[in-house]
């Protein structure tokens, strides 16, 4: 069970905070990956443990992207996609529907009764925020305020890789090469909910909500309050910053500014989303207030990496704005409602009901979480002086880093990826985003069966890497 040798660190750069082009490109694959070395070959998965090429086994604590939800192999959703591969493998969506995509439709949602009333397929996350800017937009020419046209969303977010979603984004290092071509005409960004690092000295939880809500009541103002579609946040922060929940009330306070300008309240789940913050399906539900967004976008869970699958969840009023209108969504893709898609989404779904993943997700981040702060806060690990925060929910959370003056040659972040992968644990970490590079992070999301044992084994790996870079580079 070695890390396999492709994974020098030499080779490896965190894949996507990466500012400058990458120098240690190999150009000896047929596939343009999205690192800038040639990963090693996945050959067959078990739980969390992937199989390579080489032979070799190594560990995933983070779900690929917080997808794995309920571990690789599980035979009942196996089993599922043979039966449906059988049954019915294709029709097209403008044509025909389909038993399990009615089914999947239909369950999600009773995960939050009275919530939402429809739902829209995708085959991913980026799709879905796509359909779902295009839904809102679509909203108001049902709804005879065509001079809606701007979308309020906030800095250091992610919301996806197509051109409309991540002109939604607020994250630096993936826009900067396609600035340019970014439509800054309807999107429009706002400060994050980011509290350990912009609430300002002395400011209350409270205050430091009531600021960021007068600044999108001000965005509100300066772009003409009846031209604003929506605002859009992650319930809670992935990507950019690393598993970063809002205050509390914050959420409410966006919610209030929406509705005093009519404009749409609408989240993006896509990576917290679907059980991933434990106890209930929605981050919403726990994190966010308890406010119901207009309109959610959720993925990754939702397929739990066993089919490509994303999904838009419209409230009523949504719903009822279309259906008076034109009655249909003026927005698609072929594959949407793919019933293999649907019938293996169903059966992950099946699996996380049956075997009470969402309590048993939630009891394990209470572990995890308590395994990391009593490893690395502790006052005799070398790590300790370096960690600036360890925070998130359920079995999603980040541990942010801070290297005060001191400097390592690459961003720490992409150092510590490629340690973890030397030892055979898949972690993300990243580069920061901050000013001056600062906000280096990493995040843990293993799937929400994951035991006690394998939350040491991982623990232990990931602690080991960082004292490992500390000795290094910092000491
Ligand atoms: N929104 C959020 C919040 C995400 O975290 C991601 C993916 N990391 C996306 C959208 C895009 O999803 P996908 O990669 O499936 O297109």
């Amino acid at each position: 069970s070695t890390a396999p040798a492709i994974l020098e660190a030499k080779k490896a750069v965190a894949t996507n905070a990466v500012a400058e082009p990458p120098s240690a490109y190999e150009k000896d694959t047929a596939i343009l990956h999205r690192t800038p070395f040639q990963p090693p070959t996945a050959v067959s998965a078990e739980g969390l443990y992937f199989t390579l090429a080489d032979g070799s086994r190594i560990i995933d604590a983070v779900g690929g992207a917080a997808v794995t939800c309920i571990g690789n192999g599980n035979p009942v959703v196996k089993q599922a996609i043979k039966d449906q591969v059988e049954k019915l493998s294709y029709c097209y969506n403008t044509q025909l529907s389909n038993e399990p995509a009615e089914q999947l439709a239909k369950l999600m949602l009773e995960y939050a009764p009275g919530a939402f009333e429809q739902v829209a397929f995708t085959s991913g996350g980026s799709e879905a925020m796509e359909a779902v800017i295009k839904l809102a937009c679509q909203y108001f020419h049902e709804t005879k305020q065509p001079q809606r046209t701007n979308f309020i969303s906030r800095q250091l977010s992610y919301h996806g890789n197509t051109l409309g979603a991540l002109s939604l984004s607020g994250h630096p290092s993936r826009r900067k090469v396609y600035e340019g071509i970014l439509n800054h005409t309807s999107f429009h960004h706002v400060s994050p909910a980011y509290a350990v690092r912009f609430k300002k000295e002395g400011e209350t939880d409270e205050q430091y909500v009531d600021r960021l809500a007068k600044e999108l009541d001000d965005k509100f103002q300066e772009l003409g309050p009846d031209t604003v579609i929506g605002f859009v946040a992650e319930t809670v922060v992935g990507a950019t910053t690393g598993c970063v929940p809002a205050p509390k009330g914050y959420f409410r306070a966006m919610k209030a500014v929406c509705d005093k300008y009519g404009a749409l309240f609408i989240l993006d789940e896509v990576m917290s989303g679907m059980g991933r913050m434990g106890t209930t399906m929605h981050a919403w539900q726990t994190l966010g207030d308890n406010v119901a967004p207009d309109i959610q976008a959720v993925a990754k869970g939702l397929g739990g990496g066993y089919v490509s699958i994303g999904a838009v969840l419209m409230s009523p009023r949504v719903s009822k704005g279309i259906r008076e209108g034109s009655g249909y969504f003026f927005h698609g893709h072929t594959y949407q409602a793919h019933p293999i898609t649907a019938a293996g989404s169903l059966a992950v779904q099946k699996v996380i009901k049956d075997d009470d993943l969402l309590a048993k997700g939630a009891e394990a981040g209470v572990y995890l979480e308590s395994r990391l702060r009593a490893t690395l806060l502790d006052k005799s690990s070398i790590a300790a002086p370096y960690v600036f925060d360890i925070r998130g929910g359920g079995l999603f959370w980040g541990i942010e880093f801070e290297l005060g003056e001191k400097q390592t040659p690459k961003p720490f972040g992409a150092l510590l990826q490629a340690k973890t992968m030397e030892k055979g644990l898949i972690i993300i970490a990243m580069a920061g985003s901050l000013e001056g590079g600062k906000g280096d992070f990493a995040m843990l999301a293993p799937p929400y069966n994951v035991t006690k044992e394998e939350i040491d084994m991982i623990v232990k790996i990931f602690v080991e890497s960082v004292e490992d870079l500390v000795k290094e580079y910092l000491v």
